[in-house]
């Protein structure tokens, strides 16, 4: 095969991870702390995230998908694996030769499970009031679960990074279920329930985002550090006559005789529109370099007028980190990361 090199990259920061996981495993107390590895890894890549983190003592991993956890096998020694979205009947066949337990969603799901499932281990998510995946608090109170043999009982916090009233009352739901309902574990908090102290640890955390260097409330500033840095190289450098508009619809026009940096990336990748005219911009050896005009698909333009002697193949580490690109952007940090697109290449450091 023809090695091809991509132009885009994602550097991404292992000991940043490790350091991260390590921080929300330490405010987890006694509890032990796994990780969402969701959407391949919250678009980091979810095998390599799940293999630095297993190396660091993290046992517990969830996925969305039964594709998902077919695409993360064989698992790494002593690593327990849960897909987030239970059972359909599509899934039965996965369920039963994957090693990994399904978290059980619905009545339905724990039918399916009762009959189908040949007495293995299941996860099970309670819905304690944010009307998403789970049973609801009555039914799983009464008795629909006895017998069933359950590694995990979880429950999702709906409004975990704010200081809403929600989270003590699906606390005290949870805390009710966790009385009636027996089960090996009990799971509640995310990143921002982990954030919340140390009633919502109960015997398991479920990280995410603040694994990946998203700020999930203000506890962990910080603590937590960034993990991916998009990166892209330049195709050309122009010089733009002063007057003269760039890019579509012309929205940048150059104040003055201006040097025009044009580099491969664009919405496709995964940088919207929404990040132009939010003062957003790159660095090349300590210049800074504002992003100006219309993002293309494929093609993106900073003003390199004071960035020193910038040519093309030069790499430009894009501003990315998390909490001010959502604000600038108006996307959650969540969407920053696993909107990032296969054009990357993930290259950990
Ligand atoms: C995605 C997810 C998590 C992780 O949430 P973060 O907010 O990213 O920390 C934990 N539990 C469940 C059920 C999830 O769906």
């Amino acid at each position: 095969m023809i090695e091809v090199s991509s132009p885009l990259r994602l550097r991404l920061d292992r000991e940043a991870l490790v350091a991260n996981w390590r921080w929300l495993a330490a405010r987890s107390g006694a509890a032990a702390c796994g990780a969402a590895v969701k959407a391949d890894g919250y678009g980091l890549g979810a095998r390599a995230v799940m293999h630095h983190l297993a190396a660091a003592g993290c046992r517990d991993f969830f996925v969305a998908t039964w594709a998902e956890a077919a695409a993360l096998m064989p698992l790494p020694e002593g690593v327990s694996l849960s897909v987030l979205h239970g059972v359909g009947a599509s899934d039965m066949v996965a369920a039963r030769t994957l090693p990994v337990r399904p978290v059980l969603a619905s009545l339905a799901q724990v039918a399916r499970w009762r009959e189908a499932g040949e007495g293995r281990p299941c996860d099970v998510m309670v819905d304690t009031g944010m009307n998403r995946l789970g049973l609801r608090v009555e039914e799983a109170m009464s008795g629909a679960l006895d017998g069933l043999r359950i590694e995990t009982l979880l429950s999702h916090l709906a409004s975990a990074d704010e200081d809403s009233d929600q989270n003590a009352g699906q606390l005290a739901a949870f805390r009710a279920v966790r009385e009636a309902v027996s089960a090996r574990r009990y799971s509640l908090a995310n990143s921002a329930g982990i954030c919340l102290g140390a009633d919502y640890a109960f015997d398991l955390t479920r990280p995410g985002i603040a694994l990946y260097g998203g700020m999930p409330r203000v506890e962990a500033e910080g603590h937590i550090r960034q993990v991916a840095y998009p990166e892209t190289r330049i195709l050309q450098v122009r010089d733009v006559p002063a007057g003269e508009g760039v890019g579509y619809g012309a929205t940048w026009t150059a104040p003055r005789a201006s040097r025009v940096a044009i580099a491969n990336m664009g919405y496709a990748d995964g940088f919207l529109r929404c990040h132009a005219a939010t003062g957003a911009g790159a660095s090349w050896q300590g210049h800074v370099l504002p992003l100006i005009g219309r993002v293309s698909m494929d093609l993106i333009a900073f003003d390199a007028s004071d960035a020193g002697a910038i040519g093309e193949g030069d790499w430009l580490t894009l501003d990315y980190d998390l909490p001010g690109t959502a604000v600038r952007s108006g996307l959650s940090q969540y969407e920053l990361l696993t909107g990032l697109g296969a054009r990357f290449e993930r290259i950990w450091i």
